[in-house]
């Protein structure tokens, strides 16, 4: 496949060229939230926790400060490198078939590079657990690549394994996850404006998040076994 890489480089803000898909390498990650963040967001029911809140907005910060170091780093060893979700040419649109969709998907790309499978409520469930945030650069590298160990797209949710758990569906607070999957425009309207001004008004920044679905849940640590639903 012929694929237009945009480069990121240092005081060159946008570099294209041809290159070929199999020249490519993505490089995923995951941070897993602490322990501590867990804790305070798994006692509540209706609004995320304040280091919860600041965990999705200061956090992804932090994120997007480790993706630019990484292709820098890359840089400077001689590798062009592109944090996709940081490009101008990243976009978020409405999809008949998925209601949002953007052209390049965190989740995904931690999906693709064997990092997890997905949940009922589209959460990433990866041997860490579904409290965690994702982020990827893409390299004009080639190194030996990780190998996926599952074949399903949702082989660590216990509902889509033994049609049994359904953690994430109690959890909700917006009655946007049901066994037909995770209904985004609810969750969405749920998170902006509900979850905005709880935040704004109780922890004093302008922030939003809920991440109920994420934490209190057999997955929120861990891949799940059906030890923890019986
Ligand atoms: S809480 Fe249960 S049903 Fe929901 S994503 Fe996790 S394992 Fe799947
Ligand atoms: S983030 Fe909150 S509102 Fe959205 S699906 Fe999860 S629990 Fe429901």
């Amino acid at each position: 496949m012929q694929l237009r890489l945009f480069i990121a480089k240092r005081d060159v803000p946008q570099v294209s060229k041809n290159v070929k898909s199999d020249q490519l390498t993505v490089i995923s990650y995951i941070l897993v939230q602490t322990e501590k963040t867990k804790f305070d967001n798994r006692k509540e029911t209706l609004y995320p926790s304040e280091r919860w809140a600041r965990a999705r907005i200061f956090g992804e910060e932090v994120s997007k400060k480790l993706r630019n170091h990484l292709v820098a780093q890359l840089n400077e060893a001689g590798c062009e490198a592109v944090a996709p979700q940081l490009s101008p040419y990243w976009e978020r649109k409405k999809s008949e078939r998925y209601v949002f969709a953007s052209n390049w998907s965190e989740r995904h790309a931690a999906y693709a590079s064997g990092l997890g499978t997905f949940g009922l409520c589209d959460g990433l469930i990866t041997p860490k657990g579904k409290a965690i945030r994702a982020g990827s650069v893409i390299a004009n590298i080639q190194i030996p690549f990780t190998a996926r160990p599952y074949h399903d797209h949702h082989e660590y949710c216990l509902f889509f394994t033994t049609g049994k758990c359904k953690k994430c569906v109690e959890r909700c607070p917006a009655d946007a996850i049901s066994e037909s999957g995770h209904d985004k425009i609810k969750c969405s309207a749920y998170l902006n404006p509900g979850t905005h001004d709880y935040v704004k008004l109780h922890y004093h920044f302008d922030g939003y998040g809920c991440g109920l679905c994420q934490t209190g849940v057999p997955c929120e640590s861990k891949i799940p076994t059906v030890n923890d639903i019986q």
